[in-house]
């Protein structure tokens, strides 16, 4: 049961505390706010931009003008909570058109946009600090997956896979299935979720306290 309103929980962390649909939409959309105030995402004056699919998109491919078809369940989620934040105070969010994809990392765009929000999450970012730790040539841990890399900001970042697709459920934001190339490294990150509950998050707040 939540704790709270005694009703049937749809999601259950792994410490057992257990969340109603309406508890956990307000869970989810005040940890987006947290995220974007933690890391000091979004300014007051800031033009967001995004993009329909940008799903699991990393910020090179995001310079190589690589983007999936279709809008998967992570961007959905990213454009809802995008609206509620700019609901909230004097920040312009611009849907970006296919033609403007290859100019967002540049200063010098038509539509002023001072930031672009990919729909990163802990499970591509674990994978990313993994990835890195193992082929060893990153001279730069650091540098590998932050929160914020210079223009572009990831407000999903604290958020696992499962329950941004929960949300997706819960608030009827349509998407379509997108499949995704998984590389055996992937595999073995979620076999070891399973069986070692945490570890994606654990990955992620490891690397966050070297910061
Ligand atoms: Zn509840």
């Amino acid at each position: 049961m939540c704790k709270l309103c005694e009703i049937k929980p749809v999601y259950e962390f792994t410490n057992q505390r257990k969340l109603c649909e309406r508890c956990f939409i307000r869970y989810f959309q005040k940890k987006v706010l947290y995220t974007i105030r933690k890391f000091k995402m979004i300014q007051q004056g800031d033009v967001v931009g995004y993009v329909a699919g940008t799903q699991g998109c990393t910020p090179k491919n995001i310079q190589k003008n690589i983007f999936t078809k279709g809008k998967g369940f992570r961007d959905v989620v990213l454009e809802d909570v995008l609206k509620m934040f700019v609901g909230k105070g004097n920040v312009e969010l611009v849907r970006l058109p296919a033609h403007l994809r290859s100019q967002i990392n540049k200063t010098d765009n038509k539509e002023k946009i001072s930031k672009v929000a990919i729909a990163q999450t802990i499970d591509l970012t674990a994978y990313k600090i993994i990835n890195a730790l193992i082929n060893k040539n990153v001279k730069n841990l650091e540098g590998v997956a932050p929160p914020v890399e210079s223009k572009i900001i990831k407000p999903l970042y604290l958020f696992l896979d499962e329950e941004v697709l929960l949300y997706a459920k819960l608030r009827r934001l349509k998407h379509k299935k997108i499949k995704e190339r998984k590389t055996e490294l992937m595999n073995f990150i979620n076999e070891l979720e399973i069986k070692h509950p945490e570890v994606k998050r654990a990955i992620v707040n490891s690397y966050l306290a070297l910061r």
